[in-house]
């Protein structure tokens, strides 16, 4: 490959924040408000024009189980506040059985909640300015500049050409790994299966929503490329697809809105309106840290001393997994740490961290890491596991399960759902 060597002046922006973090989904979210209440100073850099990424912008607007598919809840902190506050203004799909929360009695039917993203998105907003992020929005984080391992600051963009901000801590939950891969820090890239979900109404699906006096149901599914989780109807000319890949995602885009087009063009007009296209790219898997620990399918049900939080796993009944903390770090990176889809999992494992329930719970974890690490003067590699254990329990947070809810014979356990393929 040819290189251009090129220097520039940058303005420096004049503040300094104890906490950057770069990318608005809900793990920077989760990140962010963590410090702002433990007493930080946070900024939050989204390069998109609203909060809460895939969730959101992504139009993946199901929190999926946050139980253990017997009626008892395993995964609470802001994962629950989130849950609660994404069906609080805008319509909202949760099982009878949770509207109240944890069940009297024990049920298999599970904790999920479908909300309304745009909502969401605008509410969250309202709620992080008020708590004190700041926000830039239409603003990408393009590189850090590093001293060493250390992160002295980094390279914003917005409207204003490129920018220096200075931090002390750095959370990249860009889903893509933009300040990991360019500080030097060791990732894993993922493959991704094409999938293009797209939201549109119908005159059917309006007719039955004024049917049932519920606005939910006159919105439906399209999609461009339909892939699932394990790659069934992948077609063997389509590529896996590479999210830190700029000619990759330029194909994606080009590849599912033509297929999109397609399917739909020849529907009467006036019987059906596409009303969001996702605005950012559905990949899943696009780039992980290849932290201290790397999760694996076979840790279920082990505990971890450096637990960050229990969860479950949304195919698999009973199946239940602790996160321990080095699926964030890398040791010798003193102040930059991840969480979210970027938290170090491997194949199915992966999966099981990166859906938005134990992506808030990292997220809120690694912010509860800097503000700690920040505390003791130490780097956010080297902090107090216990320091961290203990404000994400202040919070809420469940940091092991309880072994009474370890199926007495595991040859039994984990009756698969088998109806959440699409996550
Ligand atoms: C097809 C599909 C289906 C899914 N289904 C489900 C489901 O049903 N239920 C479920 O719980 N989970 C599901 N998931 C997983 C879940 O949606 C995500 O893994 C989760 O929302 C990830 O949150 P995050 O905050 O880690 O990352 P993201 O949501 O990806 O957020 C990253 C944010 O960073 C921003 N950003 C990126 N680069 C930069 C940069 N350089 N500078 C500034 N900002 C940047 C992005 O715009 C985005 O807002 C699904 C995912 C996919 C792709």
């Amino acid at each position: 490959m040819e290189y251009l060597e090129y220097s520039e002046k940058i303005p420096v922006r004049a503040e300094s924040y104890d906490v950057v973090v770069a990318g608005g989904g809900v793990a920077g979210v989760a990140a962010a408000l963590t410090a702002v209440r433990s007493g930080k100073s946070a900024v939050l850099i989204e390069k998109s024009t609203m909060l809460g990424g895939l969730a959101t912008l992504g139009l993946i607007n199901l929190f999926v189980p946050m139980c253990n598919g017997r009626g008892t809840q395993i995964i609470f902190g802001l994962a629950e506040e989130f849950l609660r506050f994404s069906i609080k203004y805008g319509w909202a799909i949760i099982p009878d059985e949770w509207k109240d929360g944890q069940p009297k009695q024990p049920t298999e039917q599970r904790y999920i909640a479908r909300f309304s993203p745009n909502i969401f998105a605008i509410a969250l907003l309202q709620f992080l300015s008020d708590a004190g992020v700041k926000i830039f929005f239409d603003t990408q984080v393009t590189a850090p500049v590093m001293e060493g391992k250390h992160c002295k600051g980094v390279i914003i963009q917005g409207k204003s050409g490129r920018e220096f901000l200075r931090g002390k801590m750095f959370i990249d939950v860009t889903g893509d790994g933009d300040i990991m891969r360019r500080a030097g820090m060791p990732v894993v890239i993922g493959d991704n299966f094409d999938i293009y979900a797209v939201k549109a109404i119908t005159l059917e699906s309006c007719k039955k929503a004024v049917e049932l006096g519920r606005i939910e149901y006159a919105v439906v599914g399209r999609s461009g490329g339909g892939v699932n989780l394990y790659g069934k109807g992948q077609p063997a000319d389509v590529p896996l697809w590479h999210g830190t890949d700029t000619d990759s995602m330029n194909e994606y885009f080009l590849h599912n809105q033509k297929l999109l087009f397609q399917k739909i063009k020849d529907e009467p007009n006036e019987a059906m309106e596409i009303v969001t296209l996702p605005g950012m790219p559905q990949t899943r898997t696009s780039c992980r840290i290849d932290g201290e620990y790397t999760l694996h399918v076979d840790d279920a049900y082990k505990h971890f001393d450096d637990s960050i939080g229990a969860i479950g796993d949304f195919e698999r009944r009973d199946f239940l997994y602790e996160m321990p903390y080095r699926l964030l770090i890398h040791y010798g990176f003193d102040n930059i740490a991840t969480a979210g889809r970027s938290a170090a999992g491997v194949g199915y494992a992966w999966d099981i961290l990166r859906v938005i329930p134990p992506a808030i719970i990292t997220g809120q974890a690694v912010g509860n890491a800097a503000c700690a690490a920040l505390d003791a003067n130490t780097g956010i590699d080297r902090v107090s596991v216990a320091e961290v254990q203990k404000r994400q329990s202040q919070q809420n947070v469940m940091i092991h399960f309880d072994d009474a809810l370890v199926p007495k014979d595991l040859k039994h356990s984990g009756e698969h759902f088998n109806n959440f393929d699409h996550v």
